[in-house]
This record gives C-alpha cells, sequence and structure tokens, in this order.
C-alpha cells in the first residue's frame, strides 16, 4: 500500500493511545518520495529556556516532523510498523531524553515493549527485508495525464499502456470537458485548459487506478506536482500532435517503455 496522510494520521492516534497512554502530543505529517529512508521523525534542538520548569535542561527539542515514505508500494505491516518505529523516536525526543544512541537502550527497550503488547515486528533497521528490497525494485511504468481546469484544480488520470487508448482518451476528455456555455452541469464543473501526458515509474501513482473511464481524480490539496519532491521529476513526457505519441526521455531515467 502506498498511504495517504490521512492513514498515517489514523494509525498514529490510534497506536498512540494503545502504547503510549495518548502522550504524544499531534505532530505534522509530511509524505515523502525521498530514497534512502522509510520514515523520520525531524526535529530542531534549540538551547533551553534557563527559567523554563527544567532548569538544567541544555536542549530543548522542537519543530517535530514526522515523514513517512511514500516512494515504495509496500505490505501495510510494512508501513505500520515504520510509523511505530518513527513513533518510539518521537516519544524519546519529545520527553527530552537522551539514549544510548539512535537505537539505544531506550529505543530497544519501548519496541521491545510494543512488539510484545502489540504482536508487532518493529526492527531497528530503517532498510527493506531482501523481499521487499526485490519487490521495490520491480519498475512499472505507468501512463499519466496531469489534467488543468479552468478553475485552477488539477486531477490525474493513469492509463494503459497503449497508444490508441492514450489518443482516444485525451481527445475524449478535451471534447466531454470543452468550455462552452451549454455545459455548467454538475457532470461538467469546470472545462480542461491543459492535459500533459507523462510516463513514470513513480510509486505515487500506484493509488490510482489504470483504466480509459473517463474519470479523472481530483487532487484535493496543495498540488504536489509544483513541488521540489514532485513525483514527477524523473517522469518521461509524452507529447501527443498528428494522431502520434513521441516519447521525450528525461535524462535521469532510464526506464524504457
Ligand atoms: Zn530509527
Amino acid at each position: 500500500m502506498i498511504p495517504t496522510i490521512d492513514y498515517i494520521q489514523t494509525r498514529f492516534d490510534e497506536y498512540n493511545e494503545r502504547f503510549f497512554n495518548g502522550s504524544l502530543p499531534p505532530i505534522p505529517i509530511r509524505l515523502s518520495h525521498a530514497k534512502g529512508f522509510l520514515g523520520k521523525v525531524t526535529f530542531t534542538r534549540k538551547p533551553a529556556n534557563p527559567f523554563a520548569l527544567r532548569p538544567f535542561a541544555r536542549y530543548q527539542n522542537t519543530d517535530f516532523v514526522l515523514r513517512i515514505n511514500v516512494r515504495i508500494d509496500l505490505p501495510q505491516e510494512v508501513v505500520d510498523d515504520t510509523i511505530l518505529h518513527e513513533m518510539i523516536h518521537y516519544y524519546i525526543a519529545v520527553n527530552q531524553w537522551n539514549d544510548t544512541s539512535t537505537h539505544g537502550r531506550l529505543f530497544r527497550r519501548e519496541m521491545a515493549r510494543i512488539n510484545r503488547e502489540g504482536n508487532r515486528h518493529i526492527t531497528i533497521s530503517h532498510r527493506l527485508s531482501d523481499a521487499e528490497q526485490a519487490q521495490a525494485h520491480i519498475r512499472k511504468g505507468r501512463v499519466v495525464a496531469i489534467v488543468t481546469f479552468a478553475d485552477g484544480r488539477t486531477g490525474v488520470k493513469v492509463l494503459p499502456k497503449q497508444i490508441r487508448h492514450i489518443l482516444a482518451w485525451d481527445k475524449q476528455a478535451r471534447r466531454t470537458f470543452a468550455p462552452s456555455p451549454l455545459r455548467h452541469s454538475s457532470i461538467n464543473p469546470s472545462p480542461i485548459t491543459n492535459i500533459e501526458w507523462y510516463y513514470t515509474d513513480d510509486g505515487y501513482f500506484a493509488k490510482y487506478p489504470s483504466s480509459t473511464a473517463l474519470r479523472i481524480y481530483l487532487i484535493d490539496d496543495i498540488s504536489p506536482f509544483a513541488s521540489d519532491h514532485s513525483p514527477l521529476q524523473n517522469a518521461h513526457r509524452l507529447s501527443l500532435a498528428d494522431g502520434k505519441v513521441r516519447l521525450i526521455l528525461n535524462p535521469d531515467n532510464n526506464l524504457r517503455w
């Protein structure tokens, strides 16, 4: 599964109650496409206020962010254990405790407790097992349309990798969502102003079903495609003209058609 922010938040709340007596304060959750980690809790360490309740503390950990990787489609068990692993880091840091190392005595004690109480399989490694590694390396290319509507919203459509489907869908979508005074119905909330075509192996798009149906999935939060970590940054582009589809290769990606 590729977790959403809602999914992570639900698990976080549930585990917080179950394993930490609800003691963990809310934390901002972000999705990451970076390579090299499954999850991460980041925070800044500030010199402690000498007039605070803990006058002998030299540092104070603040500005926590929980990041969960969504680059790889993983079994739900692994996603959940990753969330728990990061929650242990958060638990230690938010309480301003000092562990003997990154996964030191405190971390291992909490990990063993939760594995026992919850019958979980949290490990100290952030790395994937061999089987997950192998699965993660199967590169699945997807044809993706990024649709811009006149009202500013963005939509996503994943299509089967067949030229005739791509051409037919592009034509049909532009015609169906054409700017027209007669089309102010609930079915056509807004005309399409642009369709960009991509061919990508980014796991971000795994959550969208691949079909030829004229169903476009709207992105309801801020478009991830405008950010530095856009799921499209390594994508090849597809250019549609004169009834043909041309593949414009991204030099940073050796994904083949
Ligand atoms: Zn860790």
